[in-house]
Parts: C-alpha cells; structure tokens; sequence
C-alpha cells in the first residue's frame, strides 16, 4: 500500500522508516524493510503495525541493517494471502540475493507460480508478489551469463523483462545484493514518484514520504522503469527507450 526507496549516502533504514510512517494515514495491515549491506541483503517484516516492524528491527541480531545505504521498505494492504509476517513484504528470491516490495496485483501471478515451480523454486508465501522477486533473480542471472548487463544496469534490464511477463497493476521497487548503490522501479496502473536529492535519491508511491529531504519530484508516467543511484535517475519505457518523467516542485507545506 505504501513503498519508499532511498539511495545515498546516509543509513537508509530511519529513512525509509520516516517515510512509511508519513504514508502511514493509507491504512496497511503489515510492514517490511529490506537494506544492501556487507554483501548481503538484510529484512524484517512483520504483521500488524510498524511499532511492530521497529520493535522487531531493535531486536535483530545484525546491526548491519540500521548502517546500509540503500533500502527499501513496504506497508502492505493484503490481497493475496493473509496478513502475516511471511506475506509481508518485502519478498526474496530463493538465492536470497533480490528483494522485492509491491503495491497492486499481479493477474496472471498463478500461471507464473505454476511455472516457476515447475522449474524448482519453492515458495514462501501466498502473495501474488512473490513470483516477481523470483522472476527478477531469474532474468538478472540469464542477463549475467550472457554478458548483456552489468552494475545498475543489471538490475533495470532485469526488471524491464520481468514486468514484461506481469499483466495487472503494480508498483515494483526491487534491490539485488550485486547492485548495492541502486534502487529500480517500474509501475503501470500504480502511483510512483522520485524524488531527487544531492547525492541521494528517493522513491516512493507519494510525495510525503520524502518531502523533508527534497521538494523536487519527477512523477513516473504509466509503464516506466526508473533506476537511481546516489548520482542518478535513469527513466526508461518497458522496451529500454529512453524516456522521461513529469518534473515539478513541491511548494505546499509539509507541516499543514
Ligand atoms: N498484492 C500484494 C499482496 O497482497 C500487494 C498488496 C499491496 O498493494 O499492499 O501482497
């Protein structure tokens, strides 16, 4: 329901945090995080409210996840799968390698599910969303042998094949352990907006998650993929054209 991603150079997990609890007023029944650390991709998620999130997160064993640099996070509003912790997102890859967080449905999620099992994956959710994060890890593995892609490149290619095969509505916001400095989205028939920073760069469903770090936003239009680095924001259509998004400022106030 609600989707925040930061690139840069300051701890990514009190940011994004900030930024769900001002998309908090949406409504959700559950509350994730995923952060790029020491060669790995560390997660929480948990049922019920981000007070649960944050309490479980001051539990964690690995302090690593408060020192990442790029994070995403996720408030779910169920629609596939009940409302618990193993359907909260964000939801990984089988190599544990790619995490992925959605706002939306994937129609055609069952035919994937059917096919990514019959291929030997196992599933560890009911989500519709979880056969992307598998998918994902798929295409950037093909992409890697191949020699097609590399870096951040890696991950937005990956995604422009996997949204090619999802039929519904969704936000897509996806890290890979490989790409430690990128965050990539893509959206069709779901809000998306960037947010862009001075050696950082944020994602997020709404403007208000990120506003008391940059009021200049550029608005994703419908089928679009956008990689952001701490120096970038890459927009491309589905097929890899190079686009652009909608620029503007945000002149309302935050505190009203
Ligand atoms: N369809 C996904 C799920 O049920 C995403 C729901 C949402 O938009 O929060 O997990």
């Amino acid at each position: 329901c609600g989707i925040v991603g930061y690139v840069g150079g300051r701890p990514a997990l009190s940011i994004v945090l900030d930024g769900l609890r001002r998309l908090e007023y949406r409504g959700y029944d559950s509350a994730g995080v995923a952060v790029v650390e020491g060669g790995t991709v560390l997660t929480e998620k948990k049922a019920g409210k981000l007070a649960n999130l944050e309490k479980a997160l001051a539990e964690a064993a690995d302090p690593g996840i408060a020192a990442g640099r790029t994070a995403i996070g996720h408030t779910r509003w169920a629609t596939h799968g009940g409302p618990t912790d193993r359907n909260a997102h964000p939801h990984l890859s089988a190599d544990g390698r790619v995490a992925v967080i959605h706002n939306g449905i994937i129609e055609n999620f069952s035919r994937l599910r059917a096919e990514l099992e019959a291929s030997g994956i196992e599933f560890t959710s009911d989500t519709d969303t979880e056969c992307a994060a598998h998918l994902l890890a798929a295409e950037m593995r093909a992409l890697r042998e191949t020699g097609a892609a590399d870096g951040p490149e890696l991950l937005a290619e990956g995604m422009r094949r996997t949204v090619r095969r999802l039929e519904g509505a969704f936000t897509l916001l996806a890290i890979d352990v490989e790409v430690p400095d990128a965050v990539v989205a893509a959206r069709r028939n779901s809000p998306l907006v960037v947010g862009r920073g001075d050696g950082e760069n944020f994602l997020a469903s709404d403007v208000s998650a990120f506003i008391e770090h940059t009021r200049e936003a550029i608005e994703l239009g419908q089928d679009q993929v956008v990689l952001i680095t701490p120096a970038g924001i890459e927009i491309t259509g589905f097929d890899g054209t190079p686009q652009e998004g909608k620029e503007f400022h945000i002149d309302w106030d935050a505190s009203a």
